[in-house]
């Protein structure tokens, strides 16, 4: 089988990326598990939250903002986000993690799951 590109891994960073090729590239994404979505895609909480984990994954979670709240005509019957009541809590000792909360950005949404 000829392909332009090999994806390995289909969580979500590899089956977004496959599908932004797809419309101009021949695309396979190489799986180990049975399944996609098998380790941290399939264990995510699906929340939207801007405010959570350090500057790079604050800025790669603002970078999918626009889609999630305007995803391109006929991506989805149903509004992707909806608000979402979360309270954060950490032991003091978490305090100084890599992954602190940011300050001053927007609270976090519920990504939907239908
Ligand atoms: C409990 C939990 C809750 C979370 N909640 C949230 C949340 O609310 N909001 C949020 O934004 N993020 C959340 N996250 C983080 C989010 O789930 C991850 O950042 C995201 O799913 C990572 O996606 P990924 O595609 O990079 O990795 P993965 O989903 O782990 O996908 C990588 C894939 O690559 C495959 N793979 C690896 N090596 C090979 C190989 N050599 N050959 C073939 N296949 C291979 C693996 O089997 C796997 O399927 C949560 C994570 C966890 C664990």
């Amino acid at each position: 089988m000829e392909t332009d590109v090999a994806i390995v891994g289909a969580g979500i960073a590899g089956v977004s990326l496959a599908a932004e090729l797809a419309s101009r590239r021949s695309v396979v994404v190489l799986e180990q598990e049975h399944a996609p979505g098998y380790h941290a895609t399939g264990r995510s909480a699906a929340l939207f939250a801007p405010n959570y984990g350090g500057p790079l994954l604050a800025a790669l979670t603002a970078a999918s903002e626009r889609h999630l709240r305007r995803p391109p005509a006929g991506f989805a019957e149903h509004p992707l986000l909806d608000p979402q009541s979360i309270l954060f809590s950490a032991a003091a000792i978490r305090s100084h993690s890599s992954m602190p909360l940011q300050k001053n950005s927007a609270p976090p949404m519920s990504v939907s799951n239908d």
